[in-house]
């Protein structure tokens, strides 16, 4: 079937005109079709736009000057703004925002030749680590426990682009990762999830969350998809001062490299108290794996890695209270009915539009960077934010790239969801020290649990040094041998 293909062999079955990208776009299309009204993974989706660019694709691969991508239909996260299609951010108070421009990385992949299939769902504003606060509903993970058919949460907050990928309702997906929403679902899905170097992609056009950690990356279904995909995403952008002017290498060519002498770090505090023999156990085998690929593994170590998460719940909620400002009902989004006063008219708006999360996020955040607050934790916070990137710094002058678990637990199930929010944000914990110093990180699938659902491995790179965990990432795929697929009749479990 067409839509088994990854991007790679679609691209090369493209030029060699095997099939159409019509006949490739009108396959997805038909399968977003049948399976987007139970997994939930599009929030809007756009087959008409996708088919008509289709035929755009064809004319462009006759005339023989196709870039990468043309005719690679994939399903783009609703935070990035697109022109003429509605972007919500998954939540009310922007849910009939129809931009009139285009986000850098999407103009990007345009550019490249990419069709789009629509916009995925993700958690309000991207704040979530299950997919459960989208205004437009819950995504279903295609996955399901061994003989259970509980639905499991694909992760968050890029859950319905994890989702997508691993239903093969798209060949690839953008995602954005603030403290690890792109490989936290990319580890609950079964796919592979590469969040960039801070600065990497550009961030004008995406929905801001916290954005000194903000970053867009790829999610695909192979690590080779992942370079593909970054090779056209990531570049400089005067509209974003924070994004690099670093010339982009073409990553593909990484996949494969010899990994001989390279040195990979195992960080002793990875090994969280309570963490599950199976993590574990998967953690191990991919030392082996990559002892056996020719690398040396090193034992080091982050000693402020326990900081992390309340480091991080500090600093991307006070952004997100700065950024999300903007929403008053005033010139953006939805506007409360019945106001008495500008105040009133703020409240009303900002409490029947937010749910409940982005509220929290919103309220811890104003109250960090209050008066008499500020120096206690923002500032205090934005101190031990610099000794985790220390940490790193250190970690890369005695090895090449790190490698850990990506998430402590694989999926769970919907109904399983823990009513703290605190437990919630537990699901960070190995992700947000490379978001809170800025490093690439890219999460592999490496395994099934006893329950049948994926583990992935996490790859932690110098800056601007994707390479080498692509390098990394392909050959622990390869020993991985991860081939194992969702079964997507409804609730029957692999
Ligand atoms: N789960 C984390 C949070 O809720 C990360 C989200 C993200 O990376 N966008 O903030």
């Amino acid at each position: 079937m067409l839509t088994d293909l990854t991007i790679a062999q679609a691209s090369e079955g493209l030029r060699k005109k095997e099939f159409s990208a019509v006949e490739l776009t009108k396959a997805h299309t038909d399968a977003v079709e049948t399976l987007n009204g139970r997994i939930n993974a599009y929030i809007t989706v756009t087959s008409d736009l996708a088919l008509e660019a289709a035929k755009k694709a064809d004319a462009q691969l006759v005339s023989g000057d196709a870039p990468a991508l043309t005719g690679i239909p994939l399903g783009i996260k609703d935070l990035f703004c697109t022109n003429g299609v509605r972007t919500t951010a998954a939540s009310k108070i922007i849910g009939n925002f129809v931009p009139p421009y285009e986000s850098t990385v999407t103009a990007k992949l345009l550019e490249n030749g990419a069709i789009f299939l629509g916009k995925t769902n993700l958690d309000e504003f991207a704040m979530g680590s299950a997919n459960l606060t989208s205004a437009f509903g819950g995504v279903e993970n295609p996955w399901h426990r061994k003989g259970d058919p509980s639905v499991m949460v694909p992760g968050g907050s890029s859950g319905g682009s994890a989702a997508a990928v691993a239903a093969h309702i798209a060949m690839g997906a953008t995602g954005t990762d603030t403290g690890g929403s792109i490989r936290q679902p990319a580890a609950y899905c079964g796919i592979v999830g590469l969040k960039p170097t801070y600065g990497r992609c550009s961030r004008w056009g995406t929905i801001a969350f916290a954005s000194s950690l903000d970053q867009a990356g790829p999610m695909t279904r192979t690590v080779e998809d992942a370079a593909i995909m970054l090779t056209a995403m990531a570049g400089h952008d005067p509209k974003d001062s924070t994004c690099a002017d670093i010339a982009v290498p073409d990553y593909r060519a990484a996949c494969g490299r010899s990994l001989k002498g390279l040195r990979v770090g195992i960080p002793a505090e990875y090994r969280a108290p309570g963490m599950s023999e199976e993590i574990l156990a998967v953690w191990q085998k991919g030392i082996d794996l990559l002892r056996e690929a020719g690398c040396e593994i090193v034992d080091v170590s982050l000693p402020h890695t326990k900081y992390g998460l309340a480091t991080y719940y500090i600093i991307a909620p006070a952004e997100c209270s700065s950024n999300l400002a903007r929403y008053d009902g005033v010139r953006f989004g939805e506007r409360a009915e019945g106001a008495t006063s500008l105040d009133d008219l703020y409240e009303k708006t900002r409490h029947n539009g937010f749910g409940e999360e982005v509220r929290r996020r919103i309220l811890m955040g104003t109250y960090v960077l209050s008066a008499g607050y500020y120096d206690a934790y923002y500032l205090k916070a934005q101190k031990v934010r610099t000794l985790i990137q220390r940490d790193f710094t250190h970690a890369f002058e005695k090895v090449d790239v790190l490698l850990t678990p990506t998430a402590p637990t694989a999926a769970f199930a919907r109904d399983e969801k823990p009513e703290d929010p605190v437990q919630m944000y537990l699901n960070d914990i190995f992700t947000v020290p490379a978001s809170m110093a800025g490093q690439p990180a890219m999460s592999v699938p490496v395994a099934l649990d006893s329950k049948g659902l994926p583990l992935g491995l996490q790859l932690i790179g110098k800056h601007f040094d994707e390479e080498t965990i692509i390098a990394v990432g392909s050959a622990l795929e390869k020993a991985a041998g991860f081939t194992a697929r969702p079964d997507l009749r409804a609730g029957v479990s692999a």
